[in-house]
């Protein structure tokens, strides 16, 4: 074979191998493992339940929206495998977001995956931040797209007079949440006060003000 022939076809092998690797999670290693979450059991993921239905497959949780009464005015309905077993190995997830006018999903990041939503119905503005703080924003409504590469701060804000909602979908079973301010100002232990002091640059009576407002429940 032709040296040209021979990397032609080292380059398709490189890109579908690469290609193939599209989720963030493990590849399965089975058609199905439905996660038993009571098992006592750990490993990386859940362990398989061997009674299993359509039933672990399906699930209603995103049909309506949630409730947006509180602090942030925005609710985050999670359709992850703690909720859909049947999602275990799988390597997707969904979340549906909704925000009241005004509402705030505040800055957060998902350790395990990148992240795509899809407005239902009203208008956004999002954003996420490089490694480099350089922001990347944009205005979004009803139709439209926007994606949070994997581990990046991002952010959502419904600065409209309307509610908004969007459906978010994940490359994991299990993005994991760490929003940035219930994190370093509502951990369990607490975060030391000159920690947080010296780091935002305040005064540690405005660090205790700051932690009250996000003393774990
Ligand atoms: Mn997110």
């Amino acid at each position: 074979m032709a040296t040209a022939a021979v990397c032609r076809m080292l380059v398709i092998m490189a890109i579908i191998l690469v290609a193939g690797r599209v989720s963030a999670d493990p590849d399965m290693l089975q058609d199905i493992c439905v996660a038993d979450l009571a098992s006592a059991v750990k490993v990386n993921g859940f362990v398989c339940k061997s009674n299993t239905s359509a039933d672990d497959f399906f699930s209603t949780l995103l049909a309506n929206p949630g409730s947006t009464n509180n602090t942030f005015g925005s609710l985050v309905t999670g359709a992850n495998v703690q909720r859909i077993p049947g999602l275990n190995t799988l390597g997707v997830s969904l979340s549906r977001i909704d925000y009241a006018p005004g509402g705030l999903n505040p800055p957060h990041t998902h350790p395990r995956a990148t992240e795509i939503v899809f407005v239902l119905y009203g208008e956004l503005e999002v954003g996420f931040i490089t490694t480099a703080n350089v922001l990347y924003s944009k205005t979004i409504k009803n139709g439209e797209i926007f994606v949070f590469p994997r581990g990046l701060v991002h952010f959502q804000k419904n600065n409209g007079i309307v509610p908004a909602a969007v459906i978010a979908a994940f490359n994991s079973q299990l993005p994991g949440t760490q929003t940035i301010s219930t994190t370093l100002f509502g951990a369990s232990p607490s975060v030391p006060d000159n920690v947080l002091s010296k780091a935002f640059q305040i005064t540690i009576p405005e660090v205790q003000n700051i932690k009250s407002k996000f003393a774990p429940k």
